[in-house]
């Protein structure tokens, strides 16, 4: 246990599976309240609802039920987080993930994409900004990729939502800077959630073992070391960064 984000309020999208959920009990453990705004309480890998392991950890925590492309689900989220003192840390991290053949890819398949992967980012972000501002500051992490640092077949549409992502932090970062909202892109390379074992068959699976020839940590990554650097973005650590990318890849780009 430590102290990092003492007397916080963190809220964060899709934090009952996954990254989201791994970030909300390191945030839990170092001092933050939470909010899990998620479509569904019930973390996609099964276990204990993230609210309630927040909740044994001593924080206080709410869960809402929030689809992120609903922006009366994204102001219930923030609601909740005004009742615990007012949003500090968003984890702008609720996402989808799939891939198909370009010359296949219809326009609702373009139009889910970028509606969850990009635009709700960006409500959601303003919905937090708004009140980052009034109460004198705050800190917003977007989940990017490294699908938002190079293109990737047969990835297009998601390579251009999380390079949506990217650009979006950055143009933040100089609009929300002076009203002291330091604002930053995690890019996590191949991290073992459901999202990378049964949605896209890729950890445990032979394009993993493909890609592990790729990453110079030989393993692929665990949600807990997304949380970690999300918790570096978080605190006052990275007090004076804003407008940064931060891999998590196992040195996987490198550039
Ligand atoms: P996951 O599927 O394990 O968890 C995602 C969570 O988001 C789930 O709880 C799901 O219910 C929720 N969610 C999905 N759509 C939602 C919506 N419309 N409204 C609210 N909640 C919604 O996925 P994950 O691997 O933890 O991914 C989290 C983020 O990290 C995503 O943005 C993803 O693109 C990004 N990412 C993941 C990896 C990886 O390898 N797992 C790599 C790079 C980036």
């Amino acid at each position: 246990m430590g102290s990092l984000l003492e007397g916080k309020v963190a809220v964060v999208t899709g934090g009952s599976s996954g990254i989201g959920r791994a970030t909300s009990l390191l945030f839990a453990e170092e001092g933050a309240d939470v909010v899990v705004a998620d479509l569904q309480r019930e973390p996609r890998e099964g276990g204990e609802p993230t609210d309630d392991l927040v909740r044994a950890a001593g924080r206080q925590s709410r869960y809402v039920r929030c689809d992120v492309t609903s922006q009366a689900d994204v102001e219930q989220a923030m609601a909740a987080a005004d009742e615990l003192g007012g949003v500090d840390v968003l984890l702008n991290n609720a996402g989808i993930f799939f891939g198909g053949d370009f010359l296949e890819t219809t326009e609702a398949e373009y139009d889910r994409m970028m509606d969850v992967n990009v635009k709700s980012v960006f409500f959601v972000a303003q919905a937090a900004a708004r009140r980052m501002v009034a109460k004198g500051g705050g800190s917003i992490i977007n989940l990017s990729s490294i699908a938002g640092l190079q293109g990737m077949a047969p990835f297009t549409t998601y390579c251009m939502a999380k390079g949506a992502v990217r650009l979006m932090t950055y143009s933040l970062a100089q609009e929300l800077g002076p009203r002291n909202v330091r604002v930053n892109a995690l890019h996590p390379g191949v991290i073992g959630t459901t999202m990378t074992m049964k949605d896209v068959p890729v950890v445990g699976h032979e394009l993993g073992e493909v890609l592990l020839q790729t990453i110079p940590m030989g393993r692929h990554g665990k949600p807990e070391d997304v949380a970690r650097a999300a918790l570096y973005l978080a605190s006052d650590l990275s007090g004076y960064v804003s407008g940064d990318s931060l891999r998590v890849d196992g040195g996987m780009m490198r550039i």
